[in-house]
């Protein structure tokens, strides 16, 4: 069976790198998946869940922070900006970034502030949805 390379980086080093039969992410304009033979794009991330399927059939998941998805027919890079596998989302952390987010969306503030909070409730509630 043929296997993907996929390679996760961060500003902080490598996250993840292994062999994967299938990646779906979501791109900026709808879902991506990725098998095997793919032919090579670029395509930019939304921040979310990038899902990875080993050779038993198990879903692996992963928090990225938007970023780019390189493809090539043996090897999937992401680079993000952040990315964390499940064990390593602190829960705590996550939930107090969602409480701050949604204080700060009930107030009043401008659109920059405003589109900000949005993008942390956003990294928070995936966090949270992630590490379940
Ligand atoms: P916070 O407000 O808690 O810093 P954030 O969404 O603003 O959250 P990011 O800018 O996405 O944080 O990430 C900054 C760094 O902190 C990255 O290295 C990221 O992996 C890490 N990080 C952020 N939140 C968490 C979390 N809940 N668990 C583990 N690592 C986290």
């Amino acid at each position: 069976m043929k296997t993907l390379t996929v390679s996760v980086v961060t500003p902080d080093g490598p996250v993840l790198e292994d062999s994967f039969e299938m990646v779906s992410c979501r791109a900026e304009n709808g879902e991506i998946g990725v098998l095997p033979g793919h032919i090579p794009m670029v395509a930019p991330l939304t921040v979310g869940a990038v899902r990875l399927k080993n050779d038993s059939n198990a879903e692996q998941m992963l928090f990225v922070n938007g970023g780019f998805l390189e493809v090539r027919p043996d090897n999937v890079t992401i680079l993000a900006q952040s990315a964390e596998v499940p064990g390593d989302i602190d829960v705590e952390r996550a939930k107090q970034a969602k409480q701050r987010a949604e204080r700060r969306l009930q107030a009043q503030q401008d659109d920059l502030d405003h589109k900000r909070a949005e993008l942390a409730l956003k990294r928070a509630m995936n966090r949270l949805d992630i590490a379940k």
